[in-house]
């Protein structure tokens, strides 16, 4: 057995340090199949893992890297074989078994996803754990009833990794998006993405009214706190907000009002337990409803060396779009 290049985060007197070094193999974790993998992507919850901002890591020492694209290497589960192309995200890898940071992860078989037809490994990780929780988000608005036909939808953190492509994939839709940034000098990238609108963050920040002025239908919220309770107080009757996400905190300042006076839900999304099936679903959803094109452009690509330097700007919000890192 031998050794392959790894992010490792270990257990330092003060939190934890990470650092690109070499791993050895005879460390893997369990599992029936060993990817080679191809690549990987920044998310926030990789950036606080390899910055130790929030205790995400549970176990060391650890790989961080909590999505991968590979090709099978070996496999004893009947589903995979050696060569086959597969997507891997959150079942606690990167938290409580070994990540993505790596030239070798070993999984659970039932853990992964067939690469869809026409993806390549690299486009499945420009989607990554942030634009597949994006289509779960809008598998769950579209389950509750909505259509591009119920009225606008508004996204938060519109110029961030879910943000952008669930702004680019309801678009493409036929939804009228209301794109909500702190950032309105990429209010022209956001409309090149399909946004109908873009709004400044600033309008939904501040303390939420029971029940404000009726704007949208629906949304996608990856924001939470005083964002997430101002959305739903100016949900329409009926509608829905897909909750994914905490950039600005975890609370939720909110009121029964929107509930019990107009009928809307709050939809709750997570992607690292979701079942398989639905996982398939999301996968194959974004093989046929995101641009590529679109897709190129919201995203750039860094190395595994500058995974550790880049992880304090995306917990800055100084990231646009997506990161996908180059594995080999
Ligand atoms: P990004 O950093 O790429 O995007 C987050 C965006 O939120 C930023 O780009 C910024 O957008 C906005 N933002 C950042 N800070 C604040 C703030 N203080 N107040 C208001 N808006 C802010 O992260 P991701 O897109 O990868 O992830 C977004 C969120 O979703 C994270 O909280 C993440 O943990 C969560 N998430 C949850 C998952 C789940 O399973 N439920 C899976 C994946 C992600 P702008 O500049 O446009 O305002």
């Amino acid at each position: 057995m031998g050794t392959f290049k790894a992010i490792r985060i270990d257990k330092a007197d003060k939190g934890t340090t990470a650092a690109l070094t070499q791993f050895d193999e005879a460390e893997l974790m369990e599992g029936d199949v060993t990817v080679a993998v191809e690549w990987s992507t920044l998310n926030y919850k990789d950036g606080l893992a390899v910055t130790g901002k929030a205790p995400v890591v549970r176990r060391f020492p650890m790989i961080a890297g909590i999505d991968f694209a590979g090709t099978v290497a070996q496999s004893s589960h009947p589903d995979w074989k050696v060569g086959d192309k597969v997507v891997c995200n959150g079942w606690g890898m990167g938290e409580t078994h070994l990540g993505a940071y790596a030239e070798k992860a070993r999984v659970k078989g039932d853990w992964l996803v067939r690469l869809p037809d026409g993806m390549s490994t690299r486009e499945a990780m420009a989607i990554g754990t942030a634009g597949y929780t994006a289509m779960l988000s809008v598998l769950a608005l579209e389950q509750h009833g909505l259509t591009p036909a119920s009225g606008p939808v508004v996204v938060t953190g519109a110029a961030g990794g879910v943000g952008s492509v669930a702004t680019a994939v309801l678009s493409k839709l036929g939804y009228q998006v209301i794109a909500s940034t702190g950032r309105m000098s990429e209010a022209d990238y956001l409309k090149g993405l399909g946004a109908a609108e873009v709004i400044d963050r600033a309008e939904l920040t501040g303390a939420a009214k029971p029940l404000a002025k009726e704007r949208w239908a629906g949304g996608v919220d990856s924001v939470g706190s005083t964002t997430l309770a101002n959305l739903l107080s100016m949900t329409k009757y009926g509608g829905a907000i897909a909750a994914c996400g905490l950039a600005a905190g975890m609370d939720l300042p909110s009121s029964v009002a929107p509930f019990i006076l107009r009928g809307v839900c709050l939809l709750g999304i997570d992607s690292v337990m979701c079942p398989l099936p639905r996982r398939q679903l999301a996968w194959s959803r974004l093989a046929s409803d995101l641009d590529r094109r679109k897709l190129a452009d919201i995203t750039q690509e860094i190395t595994l060396d500058q995974v550790v330097g880049t992880g304090p700007k995306i917990l800055a919000g100084q990231v646009r779009g997506r990161i996908v890192v180059k594995i080999v």
